[in-house]
């Protein structure tokens, strides 16, 4: 692949559309010049299976995890609300996570963080009729990572990272994102935005949601799904995002009940 000279603060986005199998040189470990300059001034967004991820490592509660290290944060172009890590309001803005040996959580990095100087994007074919990814590659001036070191391919890179096994579980949450990114900008009812960010933010307030409103009087789940979300938080998101999907999207993943006199003017949101 051609090599762009770059300096200090310069960023470019390699505009090539890379698949799985194309390849690129990249080399990084605690011995390169540039060690930690790659971990300040972030746009840096959290799924919602980073941020119980995260959340368990630090033994914090979600409340306490989200107030500390988060702030909110609209996606520009689904204009959907989701949460990015807070930096600190020093003078390099450097990432809370970061530490003399780097990153202080790197088992639970994010999964932005594992990309890196990958990029990625989801995007619906509508001739092929399926959802297809799409890589770049993101070159900054300091990186002195990149075209060095061994050649890989993408997907070679992403198992590398641990990528596949963090994705897998949140592509129905990446779907909602994308389909709403190809609306355009199409105005969703701000309840729907309030709904997906509960789910995508914060699943203790999506569990006493499903627990303790009328949510239940209104939508059907089996008692084997119960026990799982009460309990497991990957379990309860995915249920999340399926919910979304059906509320969102009108997929009808989590069915209605038939309506009854009791509940026939009662809304979940
Ligand atoms: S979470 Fe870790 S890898 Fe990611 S920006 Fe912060 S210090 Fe760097
Ligand atoms: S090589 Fe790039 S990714 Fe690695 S520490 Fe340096 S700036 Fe960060």
């Amino acid at each position: 692949m051609e090599t762009i000279p770059l300096r200090g603060t310069d960023k470019i986005i390699v505009p090539i559309r890379l698949t799985p199998q194309s390849k690129f040189k990249f080399e990084c470990s605690p011995g390169v010049p540039c060690f930690k300059l790659c971990c300040s001034d972030l746009f840096l967004p959290l799924t919602p299976y980073d941020i119980i991820r995260i959340r368990d490592f630090l033994k914090l509660t979600t409340d306490e995890f989200l107030l500390k290290y988060t702030e909110p944060f609209i996606l520009p172009k689904s204009k959907l609300p989701i949460v990015r890590l807070k930096m600190l309001d020093n003078k390099d803005k450097t990432c809370p996570f970061l530490g003399e040996e780097g990153c202080t959580i790197y088992e639970v990095r994010p999964l932005a963080c594992r990309y890196y100087p990958l990029g990625f994007g989801l995007f619906r074919n509508r001739d092929k009729g399926k959802n297809e990814e799409m890589y770049y590659l993101v070159k900054e001036g300091f990186c002195q990572g990149l075209d060095s070191g061994k050649e890989m391919t993408v997907e070679e890179y992403r198992r590398s990272q641990g990528i596949p096994e963090l994705e897998e579980p949140i592509k129905d949450w990446a779907e909602i994102i994308m389909r709403k990114e190809s609306w355009g900008p199409v105005e969703v009812p701000e309840k729907s935005v309030e709904l997906f960010f509960m789910v995508s933010s914060n699943p203790d307030r999506f569990r006493a949601f499903v627990f303790e409103s009328k949510f239940l009087e209104i939508f059907e789940v089996d008692e084997k799904t119960l026990e799982e979300i009460k309990k497991d938080d990957l379990k309860l998101l995915q249920f999340g995002f399926k919910w979304l999907k059906t509320v969102l999207y009108g997929e009808n993943l989590v069915k209605r009940k038939k309506v009854s006199p009791s509940v026939k003017k009662v809304k979940p949101f």
